[in-house]
């Protein structure tokens, strides 16, 4: 009588519970992969002649303007791209879209240097001069 039920009910609560654990590790190792290690996960910074405008996560879509708005950057889906620039070359426009650590668009005539950083924050021995 009894046999058709432990039959169906394979899954002892021991092992839902370990089920539960192995998808919370991996949801946690997963998001902790997008938001910090992956690709797309970084954090960039922005230079004007040298000088750090800003730093901004990729993990967040947004749209910046730099320099009073001669180069306007858009961060979308974990990538950085020059959108727009007022420069006569447009070089810095039709460079790709950068996201993974030290890939970087340079504006030469405005002096703009976008850099992905590594992912940890407050990194600011790059301003003193
Ligand atoms: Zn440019």
């Amino acid at each position: 009588m009894g046999e058709n039920h432990t039959k169906k009910f394979r899954f002892k609560k021991k092992d839902w519970l370990l089920i539960g654990i192995i998808v919370v590790v991996a949801g946690a190792a997963f998001l902790f992969h997008e938001l910090i290690g992956g690709e797309g996960a970084g954090v960039i910074s922005v230079k004007v002649d040298g000088v750090l405008e800003g730093t901004y996560t990729l993990s967040k879509d947004q749209e910046i303007s730099i320099n009073g708005g001669t180069n306007i950057l858009i961060i979308k889906d974990g990538k950085a791209d020059m959108e727009e620039a007022d420069c006569p070359d447009q070089l810095c426009v039709h460079q790709k879209a950068i996201s993974k650590n030290h890939e970087s668009i340079i504006c030469l005539p405005h002096k703009v240097v976008v850099e992905v950083e590594s992912a940890e924050s407050g990194k600011l021995d790059g301003i003193s001069n």
